[in-house]
């Protein structure tokens, strides 16, 4: 992977950034500032270009407007739709690097290639939102063609979209000289220390739910990691694996045989010795796994969290990622709120990834305490599970 530090001269030079801009857009079109840490994370790359006299063309992909067949624009058509419009996005970037950004609503065609070419040294150009266009996510190379027909050259700054193969991502790579860029190439650096040569002992705390993300991890880290401790409906499937009746909890969608085939050694796996569950009439109950009758596990127990904590505080290298249980509901939050607290005090270094985590922890603890906040889930619970991500593949 070539770090955009390698290049040597960007005098002058049109400079395409992937970046994921990706943030909450309220409903009175604006980006607030607890929301925007995906933006503020990546300016350090594009104050460096500006630094090195580049011309920045910024480009990035906002929500699903794909979900909704009405919003996808085949290449013929002009974008619009302004709910997924990065317009507003581009505005709070204003404020952010506080200067001029030129937004152009499209992100190839005519127009886009015009202001391309008119672009002056130190300006940032920021296109429309890459997902009006089906063609993203298709990783098509007449798209790709386009995009990187706009610059000289190519940065993945976007560490958070890399494990997918989409054309701003990886296709592009085909057309123009390609690297890192400077938050793409920390979080890489940080997450692959913790794997290879970490600082220890190391632990991963994984729960919440989307199981299919988060057994690969177990899986490759088991051998590798001083302890794993369970949690969420990622506790559940282990405790069902291993031939414990959880009764009505949530599994998602497992293939438990996969998971059986897991081994273990030295009791590196942690899983919960009590639960707070939920009964048939909604009522809330504590009980010890084993013994849970006709409910549901909502939560890691009061002694589960004490062990718990207990070994995060021990531990030199933490990376925490998904909750405990359904924290978003005061009954079943204290196990991720005791989690929060644990690696918000711990003295180790501290990895967080996930949207539900990074909530969680801003909300039992401080988000300001934790050593890396990683800006992609998906992406880091693939690179943690040792899979080759495209879009890091594409810069080698
Ligand atoms: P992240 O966004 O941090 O990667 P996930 O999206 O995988 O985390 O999972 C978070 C969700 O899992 C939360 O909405 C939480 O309520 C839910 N969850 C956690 N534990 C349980 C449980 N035992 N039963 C049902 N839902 C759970
Ligand atoms: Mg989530």
């Amino acid at each position: 992977m070539k770090s955009l530090k390698s290049i040597k001269n960007l005098k002058n030079k049109k400079v395409l950034v992937r970046v994921d801009f990706n943030v909450p857009v309220g409903d009175d079109g604006i980006v607030d500032d607890k929301e925007d840490w995906r933006m503020k994370a990546a300016l350090p790359t594009i104050e460096y270009l500006l630094e090195k006299k580049a011309k920045v063309i910024l480009m990035t992909h906002l929500g699903r407007p794909e979900a909704s067949q009405k919003f996808i624009k085949s290449k013929i058509h002009k974008v619009k739709n302004q709910k997924y419009s990065l317009r507003p996005v581009a505005e709070r970037l204003e404020e952010l690097l506080n200067r001029k950004i030129k937004f152009v609503n499209d992100c190839v065609g005519d127009k886009v290639k015009k202001v391309a070419n008119e672009i002056k040294t130190g300006e940032i150009v920021m296109l429309e939102n890459l997902r009006f266009y089906k063609e993203e996510k298709e990783n098509n190379k007449e798209f790709a063609k386009e995009l990187a027909g706009l610059a000289d050259v190519y940065i993945n700054n976007a560490f958070s979209v890399s494990h997918r193969k989409h054309a701003s991502v990886v296709a592009v790579t085909k057309f123009l000289p390609s690297y890192a860029g400077l938050l793409l190439e920390k979080e890489v650096k940080i997450l692959s220390k913790a794997i290879n040569n970490p600082e220890k002992p190391v632990i991963i705390i994984i729960g919440g739910a989307k199981i299919k993300t988060k057994i690969p991890v177990i899986k490759y880290l088991s051998n590798k990691f001083d302890n794993i401790l369970a949690g969420g409906v990622v506790a559940n499937v282990i405790l069902k694996a291993k031939g414990v009746d959880i009764k009505n909890s949530l599994l998602d969608d497992i293939n438990i045989n996969e998971v059986k085939k897991i081994s273990f050694k030295d009791n590196k796996l942690h899983i919960p010795v009590d639960a707070v569950v939920c009964n048939s009439k909604n009522k809330v109950v504590l009980s010890a796994i084993g013994k849970i009758k006709n409910n549901k596990i909502l939560d890691i127990g009061p002694e589960t969290a004490k062990l718990y904590s207990k070994i995060i505080s021990d531990s030199k290298t933490i990376i925490w990622n998904g909750p405990m249980g359904l924290f978003e509901k005061e009954e079943f939050s204290s196990g991720t709120k005791a989690v929060a607290k644990a690696v918000v005090k711990s003295e180790g270094y501290v990895i967080i990834g996930g949207g539900d985590t990074i909530a969680a922890v801003d909300k039992f603890g401080d988000l300001k305490k934790i050593n890396y906040i990683c800006t992609g889930g998906g992406a880091m619970l693939e690179f943690l599970a040792g899979k080759e991500l495209p879009g890091l593949e594409a810069l080698k």
